[in-house]
């Protein structure tokens, strides 16, 4: 940013070699600068939009790196085909008032004998662990990484993937990384739908099926609201709101507890109803945190 015109952006800086962004980020830090960094796998949508606002806001330097990570896909996943699209992001970034993006190669990231991984032992098995075995341990990894290469102060993660945020939070803590990490809200289209990179998979008819996520967790946050504590009752209606939709396949439909992710039988405080729902080729995730102040 411009130390005359805030508002004015700089030119962004465009950095894909690890050691050049660790020694600009080591400036920085020299500097007295506070940087805000935001990990993205690109295909950028108003999610991530929010998220650099955010750190525009909050932060003097702020860094969006994008990579799209291979170690947090299984072999059988959309790794290939994830969207991409480096002008545009880049576009949009700079719009942003986004300092730097760091976008490194897969081979400089994991270089020929690589075999460093982190693993959060027990937040990461319900939900999407469990149906995505070593997810989690891909993006704590990169996430390290890109941690330890940028110098952030702060970290913006979005709430839509909750438990990647509930991961990171832990990863922090016990690894004694000296950062804030922001969770975000979500931001969804005018219609409900939560933004996604992955929404791009949708046809026509499977954009208008996928509604039946937020829709049913609307249901169920109404639910709540007129009294309905029972976790399974909840579940289950949930669970058939999204079944009655020929187009989707349940992955997961849970009620837990919103810090640790364990099942409840009661929803009190702090409860997640968090779902997986595969529509067509996209498997998409939504929540919604509910609060049953009695
Ligand atoms: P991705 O590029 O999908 O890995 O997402 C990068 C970051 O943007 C993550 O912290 C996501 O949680 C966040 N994000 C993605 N979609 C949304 C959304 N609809 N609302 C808020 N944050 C989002």
């Amino acid at each position: 940013m411009s130390p005359m015109n805030p508002r004015i952006p700089c030119p962004m800086n465009i950095i894909t070699d690890i050691a050049a962004m660790q020694q600009t980020a080591s400036r920085l830090r020299r500097e007295g600068k506070t940087i805000g960094v935001v990990p993205t796998m690109g295909y950028f949508h108003e999610g991530h939009l929010s998220l650099m606002r955010r750190a525009r806001a909050e932060c003097e330097v702020v860094i969006v790196t994008l990579f799209v990570n291979p170690a947090q896909f299984a072999p059988h996943e959309d790794f290939a085909s994830y969207p991409r699209d480096f002008e545009r992001d880049c576009q949009l970034a700079e719009a942003e008032g986004v300092d730097i993006l760091f976008a490194p190669t897969a081979e400089a990231m994991y270089p020929d004998g690589y075999e460093t991984f982190v693993t959060v032992e027990n937040l990461t098995q319900p939900l999407c662990g469990a149906s995505r075995p070593g997810h989690f341990r891909g993006v704590t990894t990169v996430v390290a990484k890109l941690f330890n290469i940028t110098q952030p102060h702060r970290a913006y993660f979005g709430l839509k993937d909750y438990q990647q945020c509930k991961v990171i939070q832990k990863m922090v803590r016990d690894l004694n990384f000296d950062i804030t990490i922001v969770p975000c809200p979500i931001v969804r289209e005018p219609d409900g739908l939560a933004m996604s990179s992955r929404n791009a998979y949708l046809s026509p008819a499977e954009r208008q099926a996928a509604l039946a996520l937020h829709r049913a967790l609307r249901h169920a946050e109404q639910m709540v609201k007129a009294g309905e504590r029972d976790a399974r009752v909840v579940r289950d209606a949930v669970q058939a709101m999204i079944a009655a939709e020929p187009l989707a396949w349940i992955d997961y439909v849970e009620v837990v507890d919103a810090e640790t992710l364990q099942p409840v039988e009661q929803i009190q405080q702090n409860t997640l109803v968090a779902l997986a729902v595969k529509i067509g080729r996209a498997r998409l995730i939504d929540n919604t945190v509910i609060d049953a102040v009695r």
